[in-house]
């Protein structure tokens, strides 16, 4: 049984490590939050003094962080993944981060004879407790096949869809549907609830047809309740299609829908909303119109 490192201890990380330790893993734990690693050793994990330490203890270590410059500096900086890890191991970041960057450090860890895999997921908190995560992988099918087995106690669908990069390309793609689908659904349901419907009658209506989404079912719930406690933070969506517009640039392609709904999320963060549910994009609606879609 492999011995496995896991760095970035948050609402994704802490539910992810728990159930690698759930399926009978050896676990070695890193988060600069101290509280989320005493949580983890109390439930049987080893606590690591760094990356470095998580890494030179662990054949296969795994990074759940916020963004491409927290990856960089737990992967390449002082004390990083790279001074700890032996040749031979596998670093898998299932963070959601800049695919360019997951190249660039995959090059750096080669060196060292470290294979990477770039493994986003998608599912949120509840399914990253369940152990129910879409997970979208990107790196060599040899390694992606020694360590399926291991992402398969954390998501339920786990796919390689191509080279070091490809999952985070993905995640940007699953990123810009999942923004543009609570717009629609906003702007929607701001109308229907001006016009004087139920929002909740609306909801239930069509829920079942063609406009039924995963999102619709996920977030009407919470909106309809007033809930808007994350889940999944605005300012780490306005995170991801930043790096949907620098990647959109650098192919020259249109993204002109993503482009403002970012805008619509950067106005809720200006107005202190940062820190939110992505549902609140709704929200942006509700202040415009002046209504409240919300359980009568
Ligand atoms: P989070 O902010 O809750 O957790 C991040 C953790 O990383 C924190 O515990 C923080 O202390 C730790 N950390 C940050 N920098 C560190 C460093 N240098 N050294 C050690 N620890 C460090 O974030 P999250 O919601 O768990 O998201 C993590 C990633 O997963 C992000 O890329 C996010 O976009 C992605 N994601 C989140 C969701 C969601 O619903 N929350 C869903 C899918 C994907």
């Amino acid at each position: 049984m492999y011995r496995i490192g896991f760095i970035g201890l948050g609402i994704m990380g802490k539910p992810m490590a728990r159930n690698l330790l759930k399926a009978g893993y050896q676990l070695v734990v890193y988060d600069r939050n101290k509280d989320a690693v005493k949580e983890l050793v109390n439930s049987g994990a080893a606590e690591g003094k760094s990356p470095s330490d998580v890494a030179s203890r662990s054949e296969i270590i795994f990074t759940m962080l916020p963004n491409s410059p927290d990856v960089k500096e737990v992967a390449l900086g002082d004390n990083g993944i790279i001074h700890g890890a032996k040749s031979g191991s596998v670093f898998i970041d299932m963070s959601s981060i800049a695919p360019l960057v997951s190249k660039e450090i995959s090059g750096k860890l080669e060196q060292k004879g470290v294979v990477m895999l770039d493994a986003p997921v998608s599912g949120g908190e509840p399914k990253a407790i369940e152990g129910t995560l879409a997970i979208m992988v990107g790196g060599p099918e040899e390694t992606f096949n020694n360590v399926k087995e291991i992402l398969g106690a954390m998501g339920s669908s786990v796919k390689l869809v191509g080279d070091i990069g490809s999952g985070n390309i993905t995640k940007l793609a699953n990123q810009i549907i999942v923004a543009l689908n609570i717009a629609a659904m906003g702007e929607a349901m701001v109308l229907a609830t001006k016009a004087g419907v139920d929002p909740e009658k609306v909801y239930q209506a069509i829920r079942g047809g063609l406009a039924g989404s995963t999102v619709m079912d996920a977030k009407m719930p919470m909106i309809l309740n007033g809930n808007f406690k994350p889940g999944f933070r605005i300012e780490l969506h306005i995170k991801d299609l930043m790096n949907v517009m620098e990647t959109a640039r650098e192919l020259d392609v249109p993204v002109s829908l993503t482009d403002q709904v970012l805008e619509m999320m950067k106005t809720l963060q200006r107005s202190g909303k940062g820190k939110d549910d992505h549902c609140s994009i709704i929200r942006y609606y509700e202040d415009l119109a002046g209504v409240e879609v919300r359980k009568k």
